[in-house]
Parts: structure tokens; sequence; C-alpha cells
């Protein structure tokens, strides 16, 4: 472990939140620093009466400390034990079970540890450093992952190329995968290049909301929005859909899909994709579909952008509400960290006023098992979904 080099003082009453478990500490929250503290540095964190209330990560910024402890020494097996934790937790809830082998092991703040995604794709556990903390600790975190998996992770690959400022390389901290590299969800196969794929490679948050498409899906026609690799059409294919249509984009991406559907068997026949932007296709689209899934990536990712994020939700739900069949089922997300469940709620409802449908909420959905939230971090809860039936 580092050590660590300075220490940070919170102002008076500024603790609270410290003391309830929430592991930011704001730059307004901050009295005095004792030492020069660089960024990714382990820091103590201490109270107005210089108790010790955790330690954590330094960067400047407006989140100044991520704490990864809330203890009065730093355990050298700190990462060691809260990964066996985070594992044990996948093993308990079957996350990891007979027909999965793919899953998040460690989902940030939700599993103690702000600022790193692990996500463990059949044997090769793909790391993501969002803060400079964890990129300094990337050696360390990758000896506790090896520890922690024994034989079941043979490759580490350290992926925070885009997700740090600083210029870092995407490298293989323990043997090497070979992409592309199958891997099975729910019995359904999927391909995953995490070198080239988007984020980690696959978009594992969604996996329960598509084994839940999957049994509505038979006999059904469905239009996959934003389908990246194909999740959603998979599922519904192995399910009895007669008819799946993906869009995306992305060239890339659409070219994966095609390659998940044969490894799935299916062909053309089956199934088709559309390389273009979801709102030009839904354009001249009525009547054709009895099942609609609409997951576009984060339409705000910034505070700044919600007003216009909003705008995009509405005019895509009105769209896709005013193509639907007649009582047709509508599978709607938003993966934005900053439009809440209650704004993404009320969205929709402004869509279906626009759209001049009779629409029922049939189920609120979210994020599984594996991407959990603290309860004291309810900023972790990014993903909101709803299914309609639309009359
Ligand atoms: N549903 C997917 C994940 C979606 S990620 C899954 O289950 O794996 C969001 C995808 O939307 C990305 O692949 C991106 O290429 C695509 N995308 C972004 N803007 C788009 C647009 N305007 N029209 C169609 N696709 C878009």
């Amino acid at each position: 472990m580092r050590k660590t080099t300075s220490t940070i003082f919170l102002k008076q009453g500024r603790e609270a939140s410290v003391k309830r478990f929430h592991p930011w500490v704001f730059s307004g929250a901050i009295q005095q620093i004792e030492g020069e503290p660089t960024d990714g540095d382990w820091v103590e964190v201490k109270d107005a009466k210089k108790q010790t209330l955790g330690f954590g990560h330094y960067q400047k910024g407006t989140i100044t400390v991520r704490l990864l402890s809330f203890t009065n020494s730093l355990d050298k097996k700190l990462y060691s034990d809260k990964i066996l934790n985070a594992f044990n937790q996948r093993v308990f809830t079957k996350v990891i079970n007979d027909h999965t082998n793919c899953y998040r092991l460690i989902h940030g703040e939700g599993d103690g540890l702000p600022g790193l995604i692990i996500d463990v794709y059949n044997g090769v556990a793909v790391m993501q450093a969002h803060t400079v903390g964890m990129h300094l600790d990337r050696s360390l975190i990758a000896e506790a992952i090896k520890e922690t998996l024994f034989n079941s992770a043979h490759s580490i690959y350290y992926k925070s190329q885009n997700t740090l400022q600083a210029k870092t390389e995407n490298e293989y901290l323990l043997g090497m995968g070979v992409v592309p590299h199958v891997i099975t969800e729910h019995n359904n196969k999927f391909y995953v290049d995490w070198e080239e794929g988007q984020k980690t490679g696959f978009f594992l948050d969604q996996r329960e909301n598509r084994k839940l498409l999957g049994e509505m899906a038979k006999g059904a026609s469905i239009l996959n929005t934003f389908c990246y690799t194909g999740g959603f059409s998979v599922y519904a294919l192995n399910a009895g859909a007669t008819l799946v249509h993906s869009v995306d984009s992305s060239e890339k991406a659409i070219d994966l899909t095609r390659k998940n559907i044969e490894l799935n068997g299916f062909d053309a026949k089956q199934h088709e994709c559309f390389a273009m932007d979801t709102f030009d296709f839904l354009k001249d689209k009525k009547d054709k579909y009895d099942l609609i899934i609409l997951d576009p990536p984060a339409f705000a990712k910034h505070k700044d952008a919600k007003h216009q994020a909003m705008k995009g939700y509405q005019r895509l739900n009105a769209e896709a509400m005013r193509a639907i069949k007649p009582n047709g089922i509508i599978f709607t997300f938003s993966c934005s960290q900053v439009v809440d469940k209650q704004l993404f709620y009320d969205t929709v409802v402004s869509a279906a006023l626009q759209s001049g449908r009779e629409i029922k909420v049939l189920q609120h959905i979210g994020q599984p098992a594996d991407h959990p939230v603290s309860l004291y971090h309810p900023e972790g809860e990014y993903l909101k979904g709803l299914v309609l039936y639309v009359n």
C-alpha cells in the first residue's frame, strides 16, 4: 500500500455526511490541508476536532477526496477484502451461475471502491480507473483480483485510456486475452471485444432487463434501437421472436450485432440490421412492431446538459409511442446519472401526452445485483427503465 501523504481537516459540521458513510469530500467542506498532496495520493481525513474519519484518494477538483475506508487506520488488505466481499455477494445473489459467466465484480461506490470498475468476461477481468488514485494502485488491485478470483481470472486487461485525463496505455496486467472472446449470459452467447469495444466491451447492466424482454418476446415483432452489440436482439431471437430489427448509428456496433446473431444460430431471415440514427429510422414506421426497446446512451453527462437531454428523451419516447402497434410494449431506459427516476418518469409522461396514446406502466426496472448502490450514496443509481403497455 502506498503511504498516506497528507491530512485533510474538515470544517466544523461538515463531517456529518462522512459519518453517514458518504464517500465524497467536496472542496467546500475542507478547512485545511496539512501536507502537499498531489493527485492520486492517499490522504487521511479528520474532523474539526482532529478525530480520524477515514482514508481516501485525493484529486484536486469539486470532489477532492474519495474515501475508501471509514476506519481509524488504513488496512493493507483493503483491496483484497473489498474484492472478496463483492465476489461473495455476486455468488450469493446467483449473478454468477451455470448459464452466466460474465458479471461486474466492482461497481465503484456501490462496492466501497469509488473510481474503480471491474467487469469479468468468462475468465478475463477488465479494469477501468476513473480516478488517478485507482490508476496509481492498479498493480495492487491486479494482485488482489488474482488472489481473490484464484483460477477463474486468467487475464487482467487495464483500460483507462478514455476515462483519465492523463494519457495512459491500455495494457494486460496479467495474461493475455484473445479478442473477440465468447461469453454466456443466461445461455445467450456474445462476442466481447474489450480492446476495441465501448466502455469495457459489453453492457452488463442490462442483463436482467434483457432476460425480462426474452420472457415477453415469443411470437412478437421487435425493434431494438441503440442496439450496440445486439444484446436485446439475441435474447429476443432465442426466445422465439418472429422478427427482430436492430438499429445503431455505429457501423462497428452493427457489425458486432450481425456476428452475435450468427453466433446464436440465426440468419437474415429473422433479423435485419440498420446502421442509422434511431430518430431517422423511426420517422416512417407505424404499426410495424409489437415491442420496441429504447436504450440510448446517456443524453446528459453533466448537469448543464440536463434540459437538452430531457428534450431528447421526450422526443424519442413520443416517436416510439406513436410508431408502436396497438397493445404493444415499450422498454424505455435512461442511463444518465443527472436524470433521476422521477424526472425520467415525468419526461415519459410528457411524451405519452404528446403521442396521444393510452399508456400504462407495467414495471419499473433498473440495474442488477452486480451494479449495487450504496444506501448512503444514492448518486450510484443511474439506470432507470420502464416497461410500458401502449393501447
Ligand atoms: N442496448 C445496448 C447498449 C446501448 S449503448 C446493449 O444492451 O448492449 C448505446 C448505443 O447507442 C451505442 O452503441 C451507440 O453507438 C448508439 N447510438 C448513439 N446515438 C445513436 C443514435 N442517434 N441512433 C442510433 N444509435 C445511437
